[in-house]
């Protein structure tokens, strides 16, 4: 296993961070395959937190979000009867 903390002192001041997708972890950053996070705030719990994700993990999470959100739709118009 690498060890994140080993490394960085050397590095000079890349233009932006490399940091990992809270998903699936993989790196986003200058000179990978994905270069620009997203933001992602999962509000499906009482305490959103604020996800920093690849593009592919913010659609896929944007999508459940959405089917989520039209689910409890259904749910509360289901109380009518
Ligand atoms: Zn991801």
């Amino acid at each position: 296993m690498l060890n994140e903390q080993d490394r960085g002192s050397e590095d000079q001041c890349p233009p932006r961070a490399t940091i990992h997708c809270d998903e699936c972890t993989i790196q986003i950053g200058d000179g990978y395959q994905e270069s620009v996070p997203f933001e992602f705030v999962d509000d499906s719990e009482s305490d959103p937190r604020v996800l920093k994700v690849c593009w592919r993990c913010w659609e896929s999470l944007t999508r459940r979000k959405t089917k989520r959100l039209a689910q409890a739709r259904e749910q509360h118009s289901g109380l009518i009867w």
